[in-house]
């Protein structure tokens, strides 16, 4: 039996969001290498395998990309069978491509398999469609955090009208407030701050792009954070406020 890589989302958190794509794969796994945003209940679908962590928090030292490709490359060459498990979805901000290209670049079989990226379920599990006939005709999936510090086209991204969804900005918030501002939005666009989307711990802050700093302070909004900026964003209030009328 000759070996293979499946290069898994696990999805936003809530192990009921996995696929059965991503199921059925756990459960022939040899080997399974997690990230640290995977749910442990994700786990339990592959009793038998041995699981590395490779993740980069909990106050370790990051695994470096490339030791990672390298056990990929070794247990798969092994013929064992291996889950490189991920948050969200693996092309989403997910190093997803990289491994991809690296694994295929040495003759290693692969196969991607999507997750539910963490900005979708955020928005979907507040109640908020990221895209609403007569308010938003798009979506715009970013990073505020660069390897390279560039800056964004703030002034690009504001004039395009869609609903931004912003991965990794807690430690960016002023950054993006200012940018958007001076690239043109409207001071009282609305925004939401979702904390831990789709777990048990979930939380939400409702603000406005010119005071959504503040706003997240008073909250103490930590990482794993999704800002929603948009018209779309006070969208499930205003549901809320129509069925309390
Ligand atoms: N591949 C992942 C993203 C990894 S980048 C995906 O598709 O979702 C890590 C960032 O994802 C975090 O900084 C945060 O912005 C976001 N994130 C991941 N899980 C989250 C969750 N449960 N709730 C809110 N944001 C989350």
């Amino acid at each position: 039996m000759s070996g293979k890589v499946w290069l898994i989302g696990a999805g936003p958190g809530d192990p009921e969001l996995l696929t059965l794509k991503a199921v059925r794969a756990l459960e022939q796994a040899d080997v399974v290498l997690t990230d640290d945003l995977v749910d442990p209940a994700v786990l339990e679908h592959c009793p038998g395998a041995r699981v590395i962590s490779v993740g980069k928090r909990g106050g370790c030292r990051s695994t470096p990309q490339d030791f990672i490709h390298r056990l990929m490359q070794r247990y798969a060459r092994q013929g064992r069978r291996v889950a490189r498990l991920k948050g969200g979805d693996p092309c989403i901000f997910g190093r997803g491509g990289e491994e991809a290209a690296w694994l295929g670049a040495r003759g290693v079989a692969y196969e991607l398999v999507n997750g539910i990226t963490a900005g979708l379920a955020a928005a979907t599990q507040c109640g908020i469609p990221l895209t609403l006939r007569g308010v938003s005709r798009g979506v715009t999936l970013i990073t505020a955090h660069t390897q390279d510090d560039s800056v964004l086209n703030w002034r690009g991204l504001a004039a395009a009208g869609t609903t931004l969804v912003i991965y990794m900005g807690v430690a960016k918030l002023a950054d993006i407030r200012d940018g958007l501002l001076e690239g043109g939005m409207t001071a009282s666009t609305p925004v939401a701050m979702i904390e831990n989307a789709s777990l048990p711990s979930q939380r939400e802050c409702r603000s406005h792009l010119a005071d959504m700093l503040e706003a997240a302070q008073g909250f103490a909004l930590k990482s794993p954070a999704i800002l929603v900026i948009g018209d779309v964003a006070a969208a499930s209030q205003q549901v809320e406020l129509a069925r309390s009328a």
